[in-house]
């Protein structure tokens, strides 16, 4: 870990750090008396309040797709506050207009773009819509939706109520009505005691189960990522999304792909699910899409269903507002992230930089507490277990230690934390997509070393 002259002193950070215990909350996680206090970065690396340098392994929580410190970025938003920093989209502004029109070349599709401020938000406005559509074309018996254990889909009611994980809803339940969840695609510890490569798709054909159980004309929609990102990087069999797709089809319900993580190039892809060559109902998308530099997020609705929201009837717009979703300025920003992914071809990038950083890590296969190696795009996984054999999931102290000695080394990377209980035994990478080639080698030459391989 670098460690440069910018430290503050240490009165300064004492006071700081005082204010921090007095005053704040922080996110998922008992308070930390000694919370590492970020004051700078710059493209793949963060400086804490010491002056230690680290190399942002996860892209913050899966969003700094650009990396950090982009002036040009900075200077749209202060040019957009300039000019009007506040229209509402009951109206409408250029920067949203200009948005929604890149992203549905983005999508190759025919979508219309409601925008709001976070994942969550995303995803309640996806089973609104849902919801309403099927009101619309008289199947309003038809409001459920089904998703898979491991998931998450947001911290919301309606959001954790499509989240599978128990762990996320302790001690928050009851929450949202009509929401159930399938066995996830999970080919390592298969829920169907099958073998990959050599099963039948039981994980897809438990969704048309579901549906058929649940009653098919009580079923609005299903919701899914890509891959399982945050739930430990669980990556479906090639066929499963069209799978899922036929069988939306068959039973008329809703395929809503949820692209928070997977999306802006994460995959590979522009968006995830163009990997398995589908087109979903709905897409929903956040964190990439600002690369985090300011708060937006989108659900995008095929053109079909926007049109039973064009009828005449005193309900039938989508009776839904938010005060600062699709604000001119994260629209703006939205713009210039994009642009730049655009022009310095990131997604293609974000393709190379998973190849070649899997094919670095991969002796740590080997290893005696390494399950398996899990890579979607630029997103890998590493599933640690104590013993090989049984599979038993790698305890919290492996699993922090290891995160704690990466951390020692200068290199920040996470795991699938509070998801499911005895199963946090993920490690997670998602690296910026401007990490350039000898990024990649220390990235990959310290988790060797912490490895001992
Ligand atoms: N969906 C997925 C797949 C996510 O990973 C997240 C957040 O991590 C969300 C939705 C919720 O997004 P937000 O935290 O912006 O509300």
């Amino acid at each position: 870990m670098g460690v440069n002259e910018a430290a503050m002193n240490e009165e300064d950070k004492a006071a700081l750090l005082e204010k921090d215990r007095n005053y704040l909350w922080h996110h998922i996680s008992p308070h930390n008396e000694n919370p590492m206090v970020v004051v700078s970065g710059e493209g793949s690396w963060l400086t804490d309040m010491d002056g230690n340098r680290y190399f942002d392994g996860m892209s913050g929580m899966w969003c700094v797709n650009v990396g950090h410190g982009r002036v040009e970025i900075a200077e749209a938003a202060a040019e957009q506050m300039k000019t009007v920093a506040y229209a509402t989209l009951i109206q409408s502004h250029v920067p949203a207009i200009e948005l929604a029109a890149k992203l549905n070349e983005w999508l190759i599709g025919d979508y219309r773009f409601f925008f709001s401020n976070s994942g969550s938000d995303a995803n309640e406005v996806a089973f609104k819509i849902g919801r309403q559509y099927h009101h619309q074309r008289g199947k309003g018996s038809k409001y459920k939706y089904i998703s898979r254990h491991r998931a998450y889909h947001g911290n919301s009611m309606g959001a954790l109520s499509a989240t599978g994980q128990a762990q996320r809803k302790l001690k928050y339940e009851p929450l949202g009505v009509g929401f159930s969840h399938v066995p996830p695609p999970y080919c390592y510890r298969c829920p169907f005691g099958q073998t990959k490569g050599s099963c039948k798709m039981q994980c897809a054909q438990a969704y048309e189960d579901a549906i058929l159980w649940e009653g098919a004309d009580s079923v609005a929609g299903i919701i899914v990522e890509p891959v399982i990102t945050g739930g430990g990087m669980i990556v479906p069999p090639d066929p499963y999304l069209a799978r899922l797709r036929k069988i939306c089809d068959k039973h008329d319900v809703l395929l809503i792909v949820d692209e928070v993580i997977c999306g802006f190039g994460r995959s590979g892809e522009k968006f995830g699910h163009q990997n398995f060559g589908v087109r979903p109902d709905i897409v929903t998308m956040a964190k990439g899409l600002t690369s985090a530099y300011s708060p937006l997020s989108a659900t995008a609705v095929s053109a079909e269903m926007y049109e039973s929201f064009k009828e005449s009837g005193a309900d039938n717009h989508f009776r839904h507002v938010n005060t600062f979703g699709g604000n001119p300025v994260s629209c703006a920003v939205a713009l210039k992230n994009i642009e730049i992914i655009e022009r310095e071809n990131l997604v293609s990038r974000s393709a190379y930089i998973g190849k070649e950083l899997f094919s670095r890590i991969k002796p740590l296969e080997s290893h005696q507490y390494v399950g398996e190696l899990r890579i979607f795009g630029s997103a890998i996984g590493i599933e640690l277990v104590e013993d090989k054999r049984t599979k038993e999931p790698a305890s919290a102290a492996r699993v922090a230690a290891i995160i704690a000695e990466c951390k020692q080394k200068g290199l920040l990377i996470s795991k699938n934390g509070d998801t499911v209980p005895g199963f946090m035994n993920i490690l997670t990478l998602s690296p910026p997509l401007s990490t350039t080639d000898d990024e990649i080698v220390f990235i990959a030459e310290t988790l060797l070393q912490v490895f001992g391989v």
